[in-house]
């Protein structure tokens, strides 16, 4: 395991710590997984969808992007987007980057 001086206090730390365990000095962040990057990514893109639906009109992308046919009640198409974004919301909170 390699070592680094802290920034801070100067004593010896590991290269793996986010925090100095001496002084309590941040040494680097937490970084999202790749799939943790791949979900926030996600959930911008539905988040962008819901309100390209919103304001853009109900249906304009749904139905390229869930194949929903023209004519669908609009409640339940914004209801599904909200499904949508809340599922993708949940993924991206539980892959938010955290100390191990
Ligand atoms: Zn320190």
């Amino acid at each position: 395991m390699a070592l680094i001086n802290c920034p801070d206090c100067d004593k010896e730390v590991s290269t793996v710590a986010y925090d100095c365990p001496s002084c309590g000095g941040k040494l680097r962040e937490p970084e999202r997984t790749l799939f943790g990057k791949l979900c926030s990514l996600v959930l911008g893109l539905l988040s962008l969808g819901l309100l390209i639906e919103l304001f853009g009109g109900v249906g304009v992308l749904s139905h390229y992007v869930f194949d929903i046919p023209p004519g669908t009640d609009e409640d339940l198409v914004i209801g599904m987007w909200v499904v949508v974004v809340l599922i993708a919301g949940l993924f991206s909170f539980f892959t938010r980057p955290k100390k191990r």
